[in-house]
């Protein structure tokens, strides 16, 4: 039997449809939610992330101001520029489009984040608050993946979730999401021993590993929720996720597609922080 498809597009345009109305009472109070996108040098997919960031606020209604930097740029001038944001009190949410040329500190940069901008997340008092399970900002494709899973009645409580992946942008807080929903969380890794065989154990089985179809159909158990998080560009050009699709669609009871699942949830998350950030500020 084949999956249902768990359609990330949908659920996050019914997302972006109720943070417009949101969106509207902020105005109509005079805050005018504001985004400050920074992006540094000419990675060509950081240039299509920050793009379509952009296209979405522009629909929303969310003011984004773009901060396009060169590759030459220094780490004094990218903390400075983080700074000056944080300071702005017209800024609501500051995103540095990630990765960062080399020889820039990455860390350095995220920690230098306002905590009350920290839309994306990943900031050590935003990770702290959600290890703590206090309210903060989600990292936005851990928070997105969950939503999807509501979204199409699939409750984590008492089920065996598996991750594969343990990065602190997605694998790590996403297990932690899990966690906070009553799963029995296992996280993979590359030293896993037997990946195939923790994989057959999952009811809901979470992919971020960016290695494209590594997930065989013969790793899914009948039945599960399966939620593919990567995003890989085969050698002739096309989008594809971590995870066998056609094959694991075969035996999964839901599936995300790639693209068209996690992708389009993420933005939406990002919006919904913005706004939050937006609402804080008012308050
Ligand atoms: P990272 O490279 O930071 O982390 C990858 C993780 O996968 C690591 O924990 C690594 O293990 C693990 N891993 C790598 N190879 C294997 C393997 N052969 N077997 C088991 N585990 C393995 O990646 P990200 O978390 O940043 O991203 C993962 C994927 O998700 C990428 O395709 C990325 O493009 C996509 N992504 C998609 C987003 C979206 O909006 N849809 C947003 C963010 C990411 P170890 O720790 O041991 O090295």
């Amino acid at each position: 039997m084949s999956a249902q498809l768990i359609d990330g597009k949908k659920v996050s345009s019914e997302i972006r449809e109720s943070l417009k109305k949101d969106i509207g009472g902020l105005k109509a109070k005079g805050i005018d939610p504001c985004l400050s996108v920074v992006l540094v040098g000419e990675n060509p997919a950081s240039k299509k992330y920050v793009a379509s960031k952009e296209k979405t606020c522009d629909e929303l209604g969310i003011k984004s101001v773009p901060h396009k930097l060169p590759e030459t740029t220094t780490q004094e001038e990218l903390m400075s520029l983080v700074d000056t944001l944080n300071n702005d009190r017209k800024v609501h949410g500051i995103l540095i489009q990630l990765p960062l040329p080399k020889g820039l500190d990455e860390k350095a940069v995220m920690n230098r984040i306002a905590p009350e901008k920290d839309v994306d997340g990943f900031g050590p008092q935003s990770l702290g608050r959600l290890v703590l399970d206090e309210a903060g900002f989600l990292p936005c494709t851990p928070h997105g993946a969950m939503k999807m899973l509501e979204a199409y009645g699939i409750d984590p409580s008492g089920k065996h979730a598996v991750v594969l992946g343990r990065s602190v942008i997605v694998g790590k807080p996403l297990a932690l999401l899990l966690l906070r929903k009553n799963a029995t969380v296992t996280i993979c890794h590359s030293r896993t021993a037997d990946l195939k065989a923790e994989c057959l154990r999952a009811d809901i089985l979470c992919v971020a590993i960016g290695k494209a179809k590594f997930v065989k159909g013969d790793w899914i158990k009948e039945g599960a929720a399966v939620i593919d998080i990567g995003i890989n560009v085969t050698p002739e050009g096309k989008i594809v996720g971590d995870v066998d699709f056609d094959a694991a669609r075969e035996r999964a009871g839901f599936i995300t597609p790639v693209p068209g699942g996690a992708g389009p949830m993420t933005i939406a998350m990002l919006m919904y922080n913005t706004v939050q950030a937006a609402k804080a500020a008012a308050e």
